[in-house]
């Protein structure tokens, strides 16, 4: 069982925590975040501890924060933030990772996580730093803090304001923690095997609901498709239920069957 303790730091009216434009910090680390836990939910023996308020209404005590985290004896502890530097718009920006004065286990996490951080925002690597925040200082368990970019920086608010940018993020530090504990993904179905259908026919429709007559889009030739429902009776033939929740023949002339 791997046990991550994993915040998005402040509240969302936690006072000074804002862009130039009044953009709150806590609405950037809870994108990550959020997206981080959802990832997690993917593999087995994960059990995560938000330390932050998810609806952002209260700003939860870094003290409250901490002890959460040691009486849920974590094995790690991440904190997410961004940074700021004068609070107007300037021309610096990156990403920095914090880890404890000669915390060894906390040196590990951010040698481990950094450069995956780096990867995702691809802003400037400003490296790896040691602080005696709370946060990182309090903790029983190796923690580092953090900073994605910064919330002044003219180059950085452009990728923190894209949220496919900070989903994508979390999801890569999820899939690094992940990596970390050597957690097994959970498989989509019993047996563990996909199954998927390739269409052999120049092309084909698929349907809306297990309806012939409930047509939605086409597909063609040569696309395959993860199987999510095995075949079924629909009316005289039979569907296979796929995995954007569409509905296709499990006619044989039309798609090949198989596991993989
Ligand atoms: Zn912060």
């Amino acid at each position: 069982m791997a046990k991550i303790a994993i915040g998005a730091g402040h509240g969302y009216n936690t006072p000074g925590k804002r862009t130039p434009d009044g953009e709150r910090e806590w609405s950037f680390n809870d994108k990550v975040v959020t997206a981080a836990i959802d990832e997690l939910k993917n593999y087995e023996n994960a059990e995560v501890l938000r330390l932050d308020d998810r609806t952002g209404k209260t700003d939860v005590s870094l003290s409250t924060r901490t002890t959460a985290a040691n009486n849920f004896d974590a094995d790690i502890l991440i904190s997410y933030h961004h940074n700021a530097n004068t609070g107007n718009w300037g021309s610096w920006g990156g990403t920095e990772t914090y880890h404890y004065p000669g915390s060894s286990g906390g040196s590990a996490l951010a040698r481990e996580f950094h450069p995956v951080i780096v990867d995702a925002m691809q802003l400037r690597d400003r490296g790896i730093k040691t602080a005696n925040f709370h946060m990182l200082r309090e903790s029983a368990m190796p923690a580092i803090l953090i900073e994605g970019g910064f919330m002044d920086s003219t180059t950085d608010i452009k990728r923190m304001r894209s949220n496919s940018v900070l989903k994508q993020t979390g999801k890569d530090l999820a899939k690094a923690i992940a990596e970390y504990f050597n957690l097994k993904r959970k498989s989509s179905g019993g047996g563990g095997s996909k199954e998927y259908v390739e269409i052999i026919t120049h092309s084909l429709w698929t349907y809306n609901s297990a309806d012939w007559d409930d047509k939605a889009v086409i597909v063609n030739e040569g696309e395959v498709f993860t199987v999510i429902r095995d075949k079924f009776k629909v009316g005289g033939g039979y569907m296979y239920q796929i995995k954007s929740g569409l509905y296709i023949t499990a006619n044989p002339k039309y798609v090949r069957y198989y596991k993989g």
